[in-house]
């Protein structure tokens, strides 16, 4: 197959860590027969550097263009005085909104060699962690109206969370597709016994589990979720939830899994174009220093293959080549542990690619 992928470097340790991921695809397009096209895409920073905006409409189109889209990450201290509307982070919520892409998809696994590493108590995490949480991306508090305004003698700040049925529908679909090709459990959490939109996002998430009879769905608050998390993750299946509780709820999973250098994650729409990133940023305190952990990234490009390009042999090839390179001992800085091997991100990437 010819794909062509739009790649966004990035900032901080993005160049370093999509490096070595380019380096892993071209290893699977060697041993597969592919051909993989990388088009650059200047988005964050480097890119209101350059052309004074964190998202060039000429990358946006890059990336609509190409097949998939494998990005490092955005941001650093050197654009922290920027206007809100011109922080690198836009660059990403307009790639989001511009490539459609309405849901995130982030799986957090706990790899059994780094098992020392989770920071629960050993009998909870010995129960294992294998979960996904789907986020709707597009909708909620993020996208609606804010607004400071004088009021009283004081200042006022309002945000504007709004959802409608559609949105709910497309995610909630996501996530019962999901559950059917694992262990076909949801989870959908909200804030109904407060929000307006939690009780829409209630009871649309009910009218579509009528179409997946197989799979059993529970609602859950989401503070309770944030507890059950922490207290037995391994009752967790698919979670599937809002824009603002995802982005919090996701964070609070990977961590459990142990390190934010590991996890990979994905952001579709309705057309097979995604884009796929490692869940953390740009690291700008080991910038530039090779000790970057680049198998959240290399991970990331194993999503791509298996969502994007239904490559699930290739995707397989990546993971199981990971597995083997943690399984021989070697660890970046983030995830070293005693009698284990020290490798910097370049040594990592070659590691992973020698075992493709
Ligand atoms: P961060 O994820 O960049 O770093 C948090 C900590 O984790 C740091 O100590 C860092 O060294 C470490 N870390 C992160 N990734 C690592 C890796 N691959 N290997 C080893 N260690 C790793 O979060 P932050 O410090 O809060 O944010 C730094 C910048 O990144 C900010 O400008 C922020 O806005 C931006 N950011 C971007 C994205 C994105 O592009 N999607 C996401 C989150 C934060």
């Amino acid at each position: 197959m010819n794909k062509t992928i739009a790649i966004i470097k990035g900032d901080g340790i993005g160049p370093e860590i999509v490096t070595e991921a380019m380096g892993i695809l071209d290893a699977v397009a060697a041993k597969f027969g592919h051909t993989f096209t990388y088009v650059d895409a200047p988005m964050g920073g480097n890119a209101i550097d350059k052309f004074g905006v964190p998202l060039p409409d000429s990358s946006l189109a890059t990336c609509r263009n190409a097949d998939s889209v494998l990005l490092g990450a955005v941001g650093g201290p050197k654009w922290d005085n920027q206007p809100a509307a011109n922080r690198p982070e836009r660059g990403l919520l307009k790639l989001r909104e511009g490539m459609g892409l309405y849901t995130n998809v982030r799986p957090a696994k706990m790899f059994s060699e780094l098992s020392a590493a989770c920071p629960l108590r050993a009998d909870i995490a010995a129960n294992g962690i294998d979960f996904i949480v789907v986020r709707e991306l597009i909708g909620g508090v993020y996208f609606g109206e804010h607004r400071t305004e004088e009021a009283n003698g004081e200042q006022k700040a309002t945000d504007i969370m709004a959802y409608s049925e559609h949105e709910i529908k497309r995610v909630a679909r996501v996530a019962f597709e999901t559950a059917r090709k694992r262990r076909k459990r949801v989870t959908s959490i909200d804030k109904a016994n407060v929000l307006d939109t939690s009780r829409l996002w209630r009871k649309t998430v009910t009218e579509v589990a009528k179409d997946y009879p197989d799979v059993e769905l529970r609602h859950m608050y989401v503070d309770n979720a944030a507890m059950q998390l922490v207290r037995d993750p391994s009752q967790f299946d698919v979670i599937v939830t809002e824009n603002l509780f995802g982005d919090i709820l996701s964070d609070e999973a990977s961590q459990i899994t142990g390190s934010i250098g590991m996890i990979p994650s994905s952001s579709m729409g309705d057309g097979t174009n995604g884009l796929y990133e490692p869940i953390h940023g740009s690291a700008p305190d080991i910038a530039g220093q090779d000790k970057a952990n680049p198998i959240g990234t290399i991970l990331a490009a194993a999503m791509m293959l298996r969502y994007s390009f239904d490559m699930a042999a290739e995707a397989n090839a990546i993971e199981r080549a990971v597995d083997k390179t943690l399984r021989s001992g070697f660890r970046c800085g983030d995830i070293m542990q005693e009698n284990c091997q020290l490798v910097g991100c370049k040594a990592m990437g070659a590691e992973i690619r020698s075992r493709i």
